[in-house]
């Protein structure tokens, strides 16, 4: 049984937030509501040198976007602020009387040395073929606390020399690490450095800040990437020092490129022509484009993110899941240890789900929405805002949606998969015209006009028997007659049946359409 779980998703604002984070922001969330548990947002600030203007504001707005909000964090009311500020820049004093603390009680040392004498260090090491570590086995003879007199330690301090504070690392103990997803790690500390906890500047480092906080903000489980985990002895280590107890930890798999080789990265996206970021960013002349901005709906990227490395197990194939459903069937016991190979092709069959199941007349909207946002941009759309049909005609669009729907993954395929629905086609297949367009075509279609004037009502099914009949009387093939129908009508060998074209494009568009095409298409 587990009490009171606080969970937080602690990202660093140094930029837009990768799709990995994501996925831990995600599990976060999942694993808070399945136990009525509270989701924290702590923004990570304290490296001043990669702080972006911005990245906080676009965490924020893509946690919302995505419908996983936070309950407790930086922006909410006072009353959801118990255990703020929630941004580390805003809780030095906390750190300072904290990394005091650790000194007071030897666990930390005050260390001097400069960036060139470490780097002198390191290069006598490798000259040895050794790795230089600053622990128990040569700290005595470095510039610190430990090996330098009381007296002149304080002098440099006073004097404002610059130094930064480091963990003390016990010399040879077993640790043991737990971990849900991974088990029980064993670790000799003396393999470990002695971590940097605190700059002369005022500020922490990670470690220290990512410790304290979770300790005072009361996180029962630390739920994070997998590049973390090498910093869990140290974490263990510090709670340790503290006399606090340890959170429980769960360490996410990493999300692979799609060939399975490496970290999934931005360069893969823009290789492969997929977004790595939740929504678009745009910073100093940066951009990138989000899942958001390529039209994918909220709820299928959530659901492609929650199976990127876990399932409900039991041997279940099931795939789509709402938000609802994912937070009763999510556990961190069923997340994979090893790497989730990231599937661009997979998601757009979310979408392609997803999109399936909006009601019709919900999608019209979207259309009209997207078309709206089109016509803004006159450059790329011209056409289809000076030559466009039923562009305002929200019933006309219900039933274009209806035709295309099966094979759309987006709102926008609306638009390209059935463009001729809005713009009569200018321009013609050539390869197909040349083979359907034959000699006596431009006559046969001359005479299926006057067929089609004459059809009443208007609709799929009486155009359908019509012409058919008409062919069947004419004793022509059907090829002979809807192929060069079709190429009149889309300007290609494209779209849905025919007859549901004829019938929401009307009589007189229709009509109009395989005039223009004798007109091009005919050699008389
Ligand atoms: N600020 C760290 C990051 O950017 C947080 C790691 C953690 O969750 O402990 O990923």
């Amino acid at each position: 049984m587990i009490n009171k779980v606080r969970v937080r998703f602690a990202p660093s604002p140094t930029g837009p937030l990768h799709i990995g984070g994501v996925r831990t922001a995600l599990y976060n969330y999942l694993f808070a509501k399945k136990h009525n548990g509270t989701f924290i947002l702590r923004i990570e600030d304290t490296d001043q040198k990669r702080y972006v203007e911005g990245a906080e504001a676009y965490i924020i707005e893509a946690l919302n976007w995505l419908n996983i909000p936070f309950d407790e964090g930086p922006g909410l009311s006072e009353k959801q602020n118990l255990y703020g500020p929630y941004r580390q820049s805003e809780r030095k004093d906390i750190y300072l009387k904290h990394i005091n603390t650790l000194l007071e009680r030897g666990h930390a040392y005050y260390a001097f040395d400069t960036a060139e004498q470490l780097d002198m260090h390191r290069k006598s090491h490798e000259e040895k073929g050794k790795t230089f570590i600053y622990n128990w086995h040569n700290r005595l003879k470095l510039e610190n606390s430990l090996s330098l007199d009381a007296d002149i330690v304080k002098k440099r301090i006073d004097n404002g020399d610059p130094y930064v504070i480091r963990f003390k690392s016990p010399e040879s103990e077993q640790l043991e690490l737990h971990d849900i997803i991974r088990g029980t790690m064993h670790i000799d500390t003396s393999v470990l450095d002695d971590k940097v906890l605190f700059k002369s500047d005022g500020m922490p480092t990670y470690h220290l800040a990512n410790i304290v906080d979770d300790h005072l903000m009361e996180i029962s489980h630390v739920i994070r990437g997998e590049e973390w985990l090498p910093s869990l002895a140290l974490h263990v280590l510090l709670y340790k020092a503290f006399g606090w107890e340890v959170p429980q930890f769960a360490h996410l798999p990493l999300i692979l490129k799609p060939t399975g080789k490496g970290k999934l990265s931005k360069r893969d996206g823009d290789k492969m022509g997929f977004p790595v970021f939740p929504i678009t960013w745009n910073s100093n002349g940066e951009s990138a484009t989000g899942y958001r901005e390529e039209g994918y709906f909220s709820e299928a990227v959530v659901n492609m993110l929650a199976l990127l490395g876990w399932n409900e197990g039991k041997g279940s194939e099931k795939e789509i899941y709402s938000l609802p459903e994912l937070i009763r069937a999510f556990s961190l016991e069923n997340v994979s240890k090893s790497g989730a190979k990231f599937n661009p092709d997979k998601t757009k069959w979310f979408n392609h789900q997803y999109l399936q199941k909006i009601d019709n007349k919900e999608l019209a909207k979207l259309l009209y929405l997207h078309i709206s946002l089109m016509k803004t941009n006159p450059t790329t759309h011209q056409a289809l805002s000076s030559k466009g049909l039923h562009l305002d005609d929200l019933m006309y669009m219900e039933k274009v949606v209806e035709l295309i729907k099966e094979r759309a993954n987006f709102v926008k395929d609306f638009l390209s998969l059935g463009s001729f629905f809005f713009i009569a086609p200018d321009t013609y297949n050539e390869k197909t015209a040349a083979k359907v367009w034959k000699e006596d075509t431009t006559e046969l279609m001359k005479n299926l006009m006057a067929v089609i004037e004459k059809i009443t009502p208007f609709d799929a099914k009486h155009i359908e028997t019509e012409i058919k009949k008409w062919i069947v009387a004419k004793e022509l093939s059907f090829g002979k007659i809807m192929q060069p129908l079709r190429l009149s009508l889309v300007g290609a060998m494209e779209g849905p049946h025919v007859f549901d074209i004829i019938s929401l494009l009307g009589k007189t568009e229709s009509i109009e359409r395989i005039k223009k095409a004798c007109t091009r298409l005919g050699n008389s």
